[in-house]
């Protein structure tokens, strides 16, 4: 009760205004919050308060019993908000028009269902169909939905008549103010099943396993998720059916780190391929590829495979391969190839395996 505003304040008028002034006051404020200029929902709520506050204080009648019994502050004031006060005016319904009761549909659409996915890396870059195993909801075929026994279907309610809603009938100082709640009998739709169909117990859907090919589309990354229309549960009453969302996982590859549609991988090279060059061979989503390594290749040079990544999801095109050389540095030579190694490095100048101290040749990292 401490929410609610004075009615002169919500005008912005002393409790002396003319008729005349509450007029002018309103009509000010209504073109100022008029719905239809702003759409902001604070300011439709301020124009309804204001809107109310007219239709109260416009009226002599009214006025004076507003004043009468209204005017003791926010704390004499026995109503919760601004349409409780309205109806204490003016009776039944919201801001003096009354509203037919409508019951809600039978109707309702199915819910989404969930179910995850695993795939390899290879099946998430080129797309696969997979069979996909889910309890969905699927409408009774026993009563076709209806959650009615064949032979029988829904009556009115009797709780509600068929309206879907129950009037509850409060006093309070202005007279009796009637509200209205959604009817828990029939859920609001103003139909009441009296002989349940014995296979779905109402329900008018029953739990079923589902086996469903999806075709997931190349190029699908861990983590999505897939919608599949209308593959959810079954609606209510004929609705419509949910949505199926597939929750994709995705193996890691041993060779290959994804980073969006780009593939990475580290290509060990020996020293001595590294030093002379090579045409090497290597491993790609499509199988064997050749890649040619200059002499005096270094270790990081990166080589990239034009598409030889992963295809892009849902249009053309695919993303690079990217490798890495890596230098290898043998660790197993033998008596000769170390002879040979010696005498290499002695003809270069470069002394190694021991001796006095070499000095090294420092520089920035870039
Ligand atoms: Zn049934
Ligand atoms: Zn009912």
């Amino acid at each position: 009760m401490a929410g609610i505003r004075d009615l002169y304040e919500i005008l912005g008028l002393p409790r002396t205004a003319t008729q005349d002034e509450i007029r002018k006051a309103y009509r000010r404020l209504a073109r100022e919050l008029h719905p239809d200029s702003s759409g902001d929902p604070a300011t439709e709520e301020r124009f309804k308060e204001v809107t109310a506050a007219y239709e109260i204080l416009s009226d002599p009648d009214k006025r004076q019993r507003y004043d009468l019994y209204g005017g003791g502050g926010p704390e004499a004031f026995p109503f919760g908000d601004i349409s409780e006060i309205f109806e204490a005016f003016f009776g039944t319904g919201t801001f003096g028009r009354r509203r037919e009761p409508t019951p809600r549909s039978r109707t309702r659409r199915g819910e989404d269902l969930r179910a995850g996915v695993l795939l390899t890396f290879e099946e998430a870059a080129f797309g696969i169909r997979r069979d996909v195993t889910v309890d969905a909801l699927r409408a009774c075929d026993r009563c076709g939905g209806s959650g009615a026994e064949p032979g029988t279907s829904p009556t009115r309610c009797r709780t509600c008549g068929g309206t879907g809603q129950v009037q509850e009938v409060r006093r309070s100082i202005f007279g009796t103010v009637m509200t209205a709640r959604g009817c828990t009998t029939c859920e609001g739709t103003g139909q009441e099943i009296q002989a349940k169909c014995e296979r779905c117990r109402g329900e008018g859907r029953v739990a079923a396993e589902r086996t469903i090919p999806v075709d997931v589309p190349a190029g699908v990354a861990h983590g999505v998720e897939l919608r599949v229309p209308g593959l959810g549960h079954a609606g209510r009453a004929a609705g419509p059916p949910g949505d199926l969302f597939l929750s994709i996982a995705v193996k890691e590859s041993p060779v290959f780190e994804r980073r969006g549609q780009d593939l990475f991988a580290v290509v060990e090279v020996p020293m001595v391929q590294a030093a002379l060059g090579a045409e090497l061979e290597v491993e790609t989503l499509d199988g064997e590829d050749r890649v040619k390594l200059g002499p005096g290749t270094e270790s990081g040079t990166v080589i990239r495979l034009r598409g030889k990544g992963i295809p892009n999801l849902g249009r053309r095109g695919r993303g690079d391969l990217y490798l890495t050389v890596h230098v290898g540095t043998p660790r197993d030579l033998g008596k000769e190839q170390r002879r040979l190694l010696e005498e290499l490095a002695e003809m270069r100048g470069e002394a190694a395996g021991g001796g006095p101290a070499v000095r090294a040749h420092l520089r920035r990292p870039t």
